[in-house]
């Protein structure tokens, strides 16, 4: 199947969803939404008002915030892919709860397989700990860590940014960055997919280990 329509069956089955008790309170199901070939994504915890008034991800003062950041490496909001690793608002923005986690695991489980995204940048401690449970956010921010298969990059959530100036610009700093990583990954890969070919003796190319 392709991308566009793995994508939208995904949504679909978010939008009908009935796996845990957000979906009792929540006005909306918030999907995910942007550019599904972008190379870069963001993964942020969970909708509040906003995004549940609107269905839509990073729409409150995190997203402008987020907006802001995008802005200052080249990017705007419609270049880059969004979602978040719980699909439904927590009441009163609460933190997920394990089982709540747990369910909605597969739906950001599949959103990333079809996507297939260089660089995951993952927004505030949840969301690292979704791809990296032993991670500590104030220690990996700005890090780039391999992991089953993906590579991610740490960053502190806009929302803390917003509380917090020193976290303000230590979230700057990361993201300032963030051009800079996606070219060394994409370089890395470069030279494992195309390994170095040498000439051999007899004049037939063969791959250089
Ligand atoms: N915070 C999040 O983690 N996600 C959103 O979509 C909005 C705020």
């Amino acid at each position: 199947m392709e991308k566009v329509k793995i994508l939208s069956q995904i949504e679909n089955n978010v939008k009908v969803c009935q796996k845990c008790r957000l979906c009792k309170t929540a006005k909306n199901p918030v999907p995910g939404e942007g550019n599904i070939n972008s190379k870069i994504i963001f993964i942020g915890e969970a909708p509040g008002q906003v995004e549940d008034e609107t269905g839509r991800p990073f729409v409150g003062r995190a997203g402008k915030l987020l907006e802001l950041l995008l802005k200052k490496i080249g990017y705007e909001r419609k270049d880059i892919w969004i979602g978040n690793i719980i699909k439904h608002r927590p009441p009163e923005n609460r933190d997920p709860l394990p089982d709540e986690l747990a369910a909605c695991e597969p739906y950001l489980a599949l959103q990333l397989e079809a996507i297939s995204p260089k660089l995951i940048v993952t927004l505030g401690r949840f969301s690292m700990s979704y791809f990296y449970p032993e991670g500590k956010i104030s220690r990996d921010r700005g890090h780039v860590i391999k992991i089953k298969g993906f590579n991610i990059y740490p960053v502190y959530h806009p929302a803390a940014a917003l509380r917090n100036p020193s976290m303000a610009r230590d979230l700057q700093q990361d993201f300032m960055r963030i051009p800079e990583v996606l070219k060394n990954i994409e370089s890395e890969e470069e030279s494992v997919n195309f390994p170095k070919r040498e000439e051999s003796l007899d004049g037939q190319l063969v791959l250089g280990l």
